[in-house]
């Protein structure tokens, strides 16, 4: 039986979306060839690159704005250093905003190449809140955020007016709700908490702001090498990037963003009011700043985890305890989860309550 996937990432995906992907991994689009077998720059996947390109700024309503998407490698994590590479001057600075384990390895990568000022940070809470009065300084060449933070489930309802450029790591709420996106220079995204499988990395460039650095970026870590060569400088994750097509689709054809952000509001609200209601539990994030993507949570008492989590697991349910690094429980609620798997998880919370 199909598990109901609580996972962080990699994590959740539409069950067409696995099915799709497996049947091209067998063969891919009746060629008698599997995806993984057959040249990037052949015809049927030089369109897949270009349509998941597309199909990415259409749903964010950035398509004709200035905008490129590229699919390209090394997480995430990778792009905590190329942002700076391409965007910091040399002598110049840049400024973070430091929500969670994330945001601190961008800060820390960034260091390495100028003057990296920290805005605000709510590391000595933990992480449990979204510092809101910073300053960002007017002469820096950026300013970075991570609009949601997966490891300690807060999530920034609202971003700062300023005129540099704004870059945000949406690695973990990508798709799932409704922005503005062209108040956004360059987004980043790694695939898989909300997209597709590990291996590719969304980027979102306004052109406009690339090329200003006066620095030597070797190719591969270049934005504009990857723009010129259409996001195939290198062999891409074909995998990865096709997969993440089809979630892409499977989006579009289920409504799009703001269909999605009603879903998961919906989700989220069920999850929050159980934990607020229910006397065994409590959230660990501000109320204000409670993730829509990530949800966590702590028993009152720890007395109780052997049976919790022998009530969810009997439940079918996997993938809920919180990340090592904070302990606790988290229910990544991805744009693929049913509310039907949320509501197990709200009759696991409830079976607890009865049987103490
Ligand atoms: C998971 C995650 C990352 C790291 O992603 P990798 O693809 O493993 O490098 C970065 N930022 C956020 C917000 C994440 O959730």
């Amino acid at each position: 039986m199909k598990k109901h996937n609580f996972s962080a990432g990699p994590s959740i995906l539409p069950q067409e979306v696995f099915e799709k992907a497996a049947q091209a991994v067998l063969d891919f689009k009746g060629s008698g060839l599997s995806l993984l077998e057959i040249s990037h720059r052949s015809k049927d996947f030089v369109a897949v690159m270009e349509e998941a390109r597309t199909l990415a700024l259409e749903l964010l309503g950035l398509t004709g704005k200035g905008y490129q998407a590229l699919f390209l490698s090394g997480g995430a994590s990778l792009e905590f250093l190329r942002v700076p590479y391409n965007l910091m001057t040399l002598h110049g600075k840049a400024a973070y905003l430091d929500t969670g384990t994330w945001a601190a390895g961008a800060i820390k990568e960034a260091k390495q190449f100028g003057d990296t000022i920290v805005v605000a940070s709510s590391k000595a809470d933990n992480y449990t809140y979204i510092p809101k009065d910073y300053t960002i300084p007017e002469d820096a060449d950026y300013f970075h955020c991570t609009s949601n933070n997966t490891i300690f489930g807060t999530q920034m309802f609202s971003f700062p007016e300023t005129k540099v450029p704004v870059v945000c790591d949406m690695s973990s709420d990508i798709f799932s709700r409704q922005l503005d996106f062209s108040k956004f220079d360059l987004i980043y995204a790694g695939a898989q908490k909300n997209m597709g499988p590990a291996g590719t990395t969304l980027i979102i460039v306004k052109e406009e702001i690339l090329g200003k650095t006066g620095r030597q970026i070797p190719n591969i870590l270049d934005y504009k090498q990857h723009i010129d060569k259409e996001s195939m400088y290198n062999t891409p994750s074909v995998f990865a990037i096709y997969t993440s097509y089809l979630t892409l689709q499977w989006l579009k054809e289920n409504g799009g963003i703001t269909v999605m952000e009603k879903k998961n509001d919906a989700k989220a609200a069920l999850l929050y009011a159980e934990i607020d209601r229910n006397p065994l539990f409590q959230g660990t994030s501000n109320a204000e700043d409670r993730s829509k993507m990530n949800v966590t949570f702590l028993l009152k008492d720890e007395a109780h985890t052997e049976q919790f989590d022998k009530i969810w697991k009997a439940k079918g349910i996997s993938g809920l305890p919180g990340h090592r690094s904070v302990g606790g429980y988290r229910a990544s609620i991805y744009n693929a989860m049913p509310i039907e798997s949320v509501q197990v998880l709200v009759e696991a919370m409830q079976d607890l309550e009865k049987s103490v």
